[in-house]
């Protein structure tokens, strides 16, 4: 997909058709009236609607989690942005696990998170999921990642990131329905975003094509799951966070 064909679906998806269409056509004017380049402009995931009730549970694993810190130290460290990616697989009864991680923290030059380098190997991570035991637990899932340092957006998504999201999902329906009709029967993998912000949170995003409800959602119970089984609350767009505020009034999640 082009990306000025995603970019014209996150348009619709935020301005349009979510039910907090006021807050972000407002947010886009008064960002685009100071000069953001739109693709800049910040996109607080505490206004999507939460997911599904059955989805709204997402399990990381203790060996994902522990990268997951040292990617943001590094952020934290050079104030760079570090692209990854989770694989996990949603169970029968609807909640997401993610139990391994990519990432490509050898690059750190760019301040802003460069996909390419991981991207390269999009074609043979998604190979090896097939031939893992993942579908053993449920459906798989792959999950777009990266870090924001300090900057405009900070501990919000930016509008590229959404325009990112649509590509992500598309580029990974392609490439299944390429090696579906090479003989190879893949299953359709499902897609997610998620931020890890200078705020401390874990904002996890999903977004749905499908036409009756097109449009962005947010996850609100994000969980680290320890190996002896322990389940920790994480936080998710909390009262840390710079996240931009309606009419002064902090809305809860
Ligand atoms: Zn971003």
């Amino acid at each position: 997909m082009e990306r000025q064909e995603a970019r014209n679906i996150a348009i619709q998806s935020l301005l349009e058709n979510t039910s907090n269409r006021d807050f972000f056509t407002s947010i886009f004017e008064t960002y685009l009236n100071q000069g953001y380049n739109q693709e800049n402009i910040p996109v607080p995931s505490l206004y999507f609607d939460n997911v599904n009730e059955n989805n709204n549970q997402v399990f990381i694993e203790e060996n994902v989690y522990n990268e997951l810190l040292k990617i943001r130290e590094i952020t934290q460290r050079t104030n760079n942005e570090i692209p990854y990616f989770l694989i996990g697989y949603e169970q029968s009864n609807g909640a997401i696990v993610f139990k391994s991680i990519l990432a490509d923290v050898g690059n750190n030059s760019n301040r802003e998170a460069d996909f390419d380098n991981i991207s390269d190997y999009l074609g043979a991570y998604l190979e090896s999921i097939e031939e893992s035991d993942i579908r053993k637990f449920g459906k798989p899932i792959i999950c777009n990642g990266h870090t924001h340092g300090l900057s405009n957006v900070s501990d919000n998504f930016s509008f590229g990131d959404m325009i990112s999201y649509i590509t992500f999902k598309n580029n990974v329906r392609d490439y299944m329905q390429d090696t579906n009709r090479n003989g190879i029967n893949s299953q359709i993998v499902d897609t997610m975003g998620m931020l890890m912000n200078p705020c401390g949170d874990f904002n996890l995003v999903y977004y749905d094509d499908n036409p009756q409800q097109i449009g962005f959602y947010k996850f609100t119970n994000v969980f680290l799951r320890t190996h002896d089984n322990k389940i920790v609350l994480l936080p998710s767009i909390s009262e840390n966070g710079n996240y931009i505020r309606q009419d002064g009034i902090r809305q809860t999640k």
